[in-house]
């Protein structure tokens, strides 16, 4: 190389590796999943220039499938079909062992199972990055046709490589901070997540119009001595998802105690919160529970209140009064909301 060809040829290593620490440093400091994967997206669509771009996550804790993530970009997935890959797949475990970037061509050469790949298959991707740290398949982001035409060169190709591995490192922190947020059983937050979020809000109180809604399943310890603890876990787990359908993304849903979960809902007057709660109610009260060929119902009691900063200093203040609110209910016959 010339010295004047070898200058530009440093200069240009410079700035690929200030831009890779800007990437870096972008995406660590989102701490939200969904955030997270849709600027990861954005970024290697930005350096590959394609109008398409998707990945295939687990999405849930213990999944066992990579499936499509619901954000892609310009991709027309045919909603008729699952686009999931086993982890224990063929395709996994080459990326496992190998994890580069690859096109159509050069993934085809390496997988004898092609019913494995049939989701990339369908998508037609121009390239493939798998997202890998320690050995650990995160997830395969596949990209659209480039604008350009031009196919990838190593360079390009190594880049991209690259930003996934930090997006690697900012997925797992997350996923650390999910894990260790989020009661296994149920999926909804735990308790302490619930406090924090309503400090947060206290500290940062800007007029806007908070509700918390305190539930509790009722006579619950019948319905345990009746049909067995494992039956009691099935019902407390579909609570719970039935209360996570019903919220809005912005809310946060937790796991108070046993058998007992909170909701903090943001932006919503209490007549609304009510509302919420009232459907949350009629789902539980209508579900039929399937066991040993016995059918079974269950309802809950909800006590809900709206957030007054002069009266609700702390947290516990604003439970306080849910909860008495719930235990209202109680008194009055379960199954119905309460408020303060
Ligand atoms: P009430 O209508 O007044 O709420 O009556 P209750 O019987 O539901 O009373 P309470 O809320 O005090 O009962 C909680 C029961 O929930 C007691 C406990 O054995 C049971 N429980 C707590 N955690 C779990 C759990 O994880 N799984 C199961 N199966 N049961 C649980
Ligand atoms: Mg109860
Ligand atoms: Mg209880």
């Amino acid at each position: 190389m010339s010295s004047e060809k070898e200058i530009n040829h440093y200069i240009n290593e410079i700035k690929d590796l200030k831009e890779l620490i800007d990437i870096g440093k972008s995406l660590n400091s989102n701490l939200t999943y969904s955030t997270l994967l849709d600027s990861l997206l954005l970024t290697c669509m930005g350096h590959a220039r394609t109008v398409k771009a998707g990945l295939f996550i687990k999405n849930d804790i213990d999944s066992k499938d990579f499936t499509l993530y619901r954000n892609y970009e310009g991709f027309n997935p045919d909603k008729n079909i699952q686009y999931s890959i086993d982890e224990k797949s063929e395709l996994i475990t080459s990326l496992r062992n190998a994890p580069c970037c690859m096109t159509m061509p050069e993934l085809l050469q390496d997988i004898k199972e092609i019913a494995d790949i049939k989701p990339f298959t369908l998508l037609e991707p121009s390239l493939i990055i798998p997202i890998v740290m320690k050995n650990d398949v995160q997830g395969i982001i596949l990209l659209g046709a480039r604008i350009t035409k031009a196919s990838f060169s190593d360079k390009e190709k190594d880049f991209l490589r690259t930003v996934a591995d930090l997006g690697a490192i900012a997925i797992h922190n997350t996923f650390l901070l999910e894990v260790s947020s989020t009661d296994m059983m149920t999926k909804l937050k735990q308790r302490h997540i619930l406090f924090q979020n309503l400090r947060e809000i206290m500290i940062d109180y800007r007029d806007e119009s908070i509700c918390v809604l305190m539930m509790d399943i009722d006579n619950f310890k019948k319905l345990n001595d009746n049909y067995g603890h494992t039956f009691g876990d099935v019902v407390i787990k579909e609570v719970a998802s039935t209360i996570l359908k019903l919220i809005r993304r912005e809310d946060v849903a937790a796991r108070y105690g046993g058998e007992e979960f909170s909701v903090v809902l943001r932006y919503i007057q209490l007549d609304v919160a009510i509302k919420i709660a009232e459907r949350i109610r009629k789902t539980i009260e209508n579900k039929v529970f399937k066991t040993g060929g016995t059918e079974v119902t269950t309802t809950i009691s909800i006590g809900a209140v709206k957030y007054i900063p002069q009266m609700d200093k702390v947290p516990q203040d604003v439970i306080k009064r849910a909860d008495e609110a719930l235990y209202r209910a109680k008194e009055t016959g379960r199954n119905k909301v309460v408020q303060a």
